[in-house]
């Protein structure tokens, strides 16, 4: 039986007692070592999808929750019902504020973070930010789909790591050393659903007006906030990875 009391173990011992390289041992050893605070974090990218895959084959239930920004594509909202269907799993919603958000239209217009990388992260730290903050409430560890190569600023991500933007709550990121390509042969083998935008151009897909197709030479991340200029701009708020010697 999972002990279900939050953890209170230091997190650099817990980081020490998992060594292995293996995405699935390593989701097998989270879910028997945090239970019932263990929660993955689905923004629906095909990392997550992956992940929740190789929670289904482990057998181990885990919780599983999305930010809802209120400005994602239909076809976003489209997958996250396929997927409920397909794993068999119901997913947490967690919205913004709604006074929080109507505040900040009121002030700053529906489409504020075209107007300046301030206001940019205004809207990703109501509509994503806050909202993350709630879900984890009551959580241990949680889960990503960060990838190394993702971006420059995401190349120090480890396999089990130290999150001090919410607390110091272990931070598991099992796809850390993947590439782009391994994610789409499992997508494609295992026959998986994925975001019908992929097949139109699109790489990393987060709210639908600061996300556009990029090809294949571009950054992974080059299509969002692609007006933005400025080696850190591509994170919403919700990772801080900090590209070295850039503020
Ligand atoms: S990605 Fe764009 S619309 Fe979404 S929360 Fe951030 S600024 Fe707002």
């Amino acid at each position: 039986m999972p002990d279900n009391r939050p953890d209170r173990s230091n997190p650099e011992d817990l980081i020490r007692e998992f060594d292995g390289g293996d995405p699935v041992e390593l989701l097998r050893w989270a879910a028997r070592r945090f239970g019932k605070r263990l929660a993955l974090c689905s923004s629906f990218g095909p990392e997550s999808i992956v992940i929740l895959h190789m929670f289904s084959r482990i057998g181990a239930p885990v919780r599983i929750f999305t930010l809802d920004t209120g400005r994602l594509y239909p076809e976003t909202y489209a997958l996250m019902e396929r997927c409920e269907a397909f794993f068999r799993a119901s997913i947490e919603v967690f919205s913004a504020d709604p006074e929080r958000v109507r505040e900040m239209v009121s002030a700053h217009g529906i489409n504020l973070f075209f107007r300046s990388p301030q206001l940019r992260r205004l809207c990703c730290e109501v509509r994503k930010v806050e909202p993350l903050r709630r879900a984890l409430n009551g959580v241990d560890a949680w889960i990503t789909g960060l990838r190394r190569d993702q971006s420059h600023s995401r190349s120090q991500v480890q396999l089990v790591e130290r999150d001090d933007d919410h607390g110091g709550l272990i931070k598991l990121n099992p796809l850390a050393d993947w590439t782009e390509e391994m994610v789409w042969k499992y997508v494609r083998e295992e026959g998986l659903p994925y975001n019908e935008l992929h097949d139109k151009g699109y790489r990393s897909i987060g709210c639908a007006p600061c996300t556009r197709p990029t090809g294949p030479c571009n950054d992974f991340r080059a299509g969002r906030w692609w007006w933005e200029n400025g080696s850190n701009a591509k994170e919403c708020g919700i990772h801080s990875y900090r590209r070295p010697g850039i503020e």
